[in-house]
């Protein structure tokens, strides 16, 4: 655990029981913009991290690559596990090439990137792996103030899903959301305040198009990721 906490970064969850637990931490780690925040978030708090990243059907393998890379060079255990049946399960614009994205939210609805039981299959097997290796703390890069409105990212969701862990496992889990309340400008200073702008700026996928690093540009995530770059950014100078 790094010795230098920095005050205005967000801070895990207090364990209230549960003893000396609390020292690794599993992060589910996708090779985007935000878990890979959330990595460093828990290389800053928690002495040994591990990460899974699932393969899902996901058009874009390299997203893979790079939380493969990641680990690696920051001395991460990691663990690919392949859920693809879920691409068997629904058609959505993430892993059915055949079904363009939508470039906005439709209104009334969810946009057609959504993967329904997503982030409730992740967080499920990841609480079964964490069990296994012995981390209680999990650490998800979800955020309510997505601009998608995904139901599985708000944390209503991620409460009531930690609590159903607990039960399921009779264990006592913690979920840990770092940019849960935080928009994208706030989670580029986060990286910034953690050391890893550049890292997290290069060697991260957001873009739908697959393109690493500051991507395709006109992609509804690439938009995303930059106008919340430009606007931390500006605050700098
Ligand atoms: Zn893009």
């Amino acid at each position: 655990m790094n010795s230098s906490p920095i005050s205005s970064l967000p801070k895990p969850l207090l364990r209230l029981s549960g003893g000396a637990r609390g020292d690794r931490a599993l992060v589910v780690l996708s090779g985007g913009q935000d878990s890979t925040t959330c990595l460093f978030w828990a290389k800053h708090h928690f002495k040994e991290v591990y990460a899974i990243t699932f393969v899902y059907g996901q058009k874009h393998s390299i997203e893979v690559k790079l939380a493969e890379e990641i680990c690696r060079d920051y001395d991460v255990n990691f663990r690919l596990m392949d859920v693809s049946f879920i691409s068997q399960l629904n058609h959505n614009a993430l892993t059915d090439s055949s079904i363009v994205m939508d470039q906005e939210k439709p209104a009334g609805a969810l946009p057609n990137t959504f993967v329904p039981g997503r982030n409730l299959f992740f967080l499920s097997i990841a609480a079964v792996y964490a069990r296994e290796i012995g981390a209680f703390d999990i650490v998800t890069g979800v955020s309510q103030t997505d601009f998608s409105g995904y139901p599985d990212c708000r944390d209503a969701f991620i409460r009531s899903l930690n609590v159903t862990l607990n039960m399921a496992m009779e264990e006592q889990f913690i979920i840990h959301t770092p940019l849960m309340w935080i928009d994208k400008a706030e989670t580029w200073k986060l990286a910034d305040d953690l050391g890893v702008l550049d890292v997290i700026r290069r060697r991260t996928l957001t873009c739908y198009n697959g393109i690493p690093g500051d991507g395709c540009g006109h992609c509804p995530a690439c938009h995303l990721r930059r106008a919340g770059l430009e606007q931390y950014l500006a605050t700098k100078s």
